[in-house]
């Protein structure tokens, strides 16, 4: 088998992917701020590095994945106040729904799910340690920060200069700070603060700065050098920056061999904000379309893509898993294991071998979907279900998945290849000047929840209402 390569940030290149220790890889990835419900690019997150931590143990690695939960935040502290509850309450309620939205979207739970809190110790140690080399030092406001000019490859990850950075960040002046850039890794607590949510110090009382949370769960539970970090394309700067500073400027070793970065999700082309409207959580997504499909939907885009959600793409989504379960329609189980010498295995392989490739990986099962209808081969049709099922696909009963599908079919009538024929049997008409018959199109796609408008130059644009 070929071997796999991964596109390293940190490298802007795939390499080859060599574990430190042989048969062993050690991942962590940025999990989330628990003060609220998780939003799509969380699923995102969550379900890439799935696939990821699959692929990894497909490969017959033995995989530690750490996915931390930061449950001390600023935002976590106002929302408690907010509502009058403990942080323990609300981050407790806020971890539960996380582990339903991963559950239901088929994300596995990670090997090791630590909480900042359990690792004030190890932080403040972290922390000793950069004061120690000389990277760390108390501000007048008595908040602990970095000194991001004594680490000399400050900005390799992100690929700016420290003078790029000043020029291109707004960062807040602060006089108690050396350089604007400096980040903070142990905030004083404030008068009003709930007892809570700070710790006793050598520098005081007070809480982690963020970055160097995961700095010091990742070291902890995975030893000071590991192979793969991850996280949001958002990460990269300044969260994973920072990491890198802190943890190497306390250990004096290489941190991380691998850096990978998923893209951003947007919303109809937009991006997703809570100021736009077009903010969705993972329960609002589950509300509307079945799990598996929000599952599939996000596989068939490549990890390091944007990712446009909309309803028509969802719609689509839904359209091809349906594909895909219809020609498993007819297949028993049985004790055999998947055969990966066999040409549609191979190809798979080959595309998720080459940075995870999962949309050239899907279309392999699209192929290996239309050998099957044409052969009625059970063996390749349990082939198909094998392959899918590394990626966390085609997992249920084929008969149960199909009756849901009809089931939204019914409420949600045509898909979009069927209204794309209708509209184009519409200008058809149009053109024979059969107007009773174009209207007549019209009506049925109105009727069915889809509006027709017609645009210069011929063109027909259709939406939902
Ligand atoms: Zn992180």
């Amino acid at each position: 088998m070929e071997s796999l390569r991964i596109y390293n940030t940190l490298a802007r290149d795939k390499q080859v992917f060599v574990p430190l220790e042989p048969g062993v890889v050690r991942m962590y990835v940025c999990g989330m701020t628990v003060y609220d419900y998780c939003h799509v690019g969380h699923a995102r997150v969550m379900v890439v590095f799935d696939i990821v931590q699959r692929w990894l143990r497909a490969l017959g690695y033995k995989v530690t994945y750490v996915r931390n939960i930061t449950d001390i935040d600023d935002k976590i502290i106002r929302r408690a106040v907010e509502n009058g509850e403990t942080i323990k309450s609300l981050t407790s309620r806020f971890i539960d729904a996380l582990h339903e939205d991963a559950d239901a979207l088929g994300v596995a739970r990670p090997d090791l799910e630590p909480r900042a809190t359990q690792y004030i110790a190890q932080m403040l140690d972290m922390i000793g340690m950069l004061e120690k080399n000389g990277y760390a030092y108390q501000g007048s406001d008595g908040d602990v920060n970095y000194a991001v000019r004594k680490f000399a490859n400050y900005g390799a990850l992100s690929g700016k200069s420290i003078e790029d950075l000043r020029a291109g960040e707004r960062v807040a002046a602060n006089d108690a700070k050396q350089d604007p850039l400096d980040f903070v890794l142990w905030k004083q607590a404030k008068a009003h603060e709930p007892a809570d949510t700070s710790w006793d110090s050598k520098y005081g009382r007070g809480r982690p700065g963020w970055h160097i949370e995961c700095s010091a769960m990742g070291c902890t539970l995975l030893g000071e050098h590991f192979d793969i970090h991850g996280g949001g394309q958002d990460l990269q700067f300044p969260h994973h920056e920072n990491e890198i500073a802190q943890s190497e400027g306390a250990t004096g070793k290489t941190f991380v061999n691998y850096w990978m970065h998923n893209g951003f999700v947007q919303i109809d082309n937009e991006k997703m904000s809570k100021s736009l409207g077009n903010f969705f959580t993972i329960r609002d997504v589950l509300a509307k379309y079945d799990a598996e499909v929000v599952r599939f939907f996000m596989a068939r885009a490549h990890y390091r893509s944007p990712l446009n959600y909309s309803d028509v793409h969802l719609d689509d989504a839904r359209n091809a898993l349906t594909r895909l379960y219809t020609a498993l329609k007819e297949v028993t189980p049985d004790a055999s294991e998947l055969d990966w010498n066999e040409p549609f295995a191979q190809r798979f392989s080959a595309a998720m071998n080459d940075d995870f490739n999962t949309p050239v990986a899907i279309a392999v099962l699209f192929d290996l979907a239309t050998e099957v209808n044409r052969t009625r081969d059970a063996v390749l049709a349990r082939q198909l279900q094998r392959l899918a099922r590394v990626l966390g696909l085609l997992v249920r009963e084929p008969r149960v998945f199909l009756q849901q599908a009809a089931g939204a079919q019914d409420a949600g009538a045509f898909d979009v290849a069927e209204i794309e024929t209708k509209i184009a049997a519409r200008q058809e008409a149009k053109k024979a000047k059969q107007y009773a018959e174009a209207d007549r199109i019209r009506a049925e796609l109105l009727d069915a929840g889809i509006a027709l408008e017609d645009k210069p130059g011929g063109l027909t644009e259709w939406r939902r209402v």
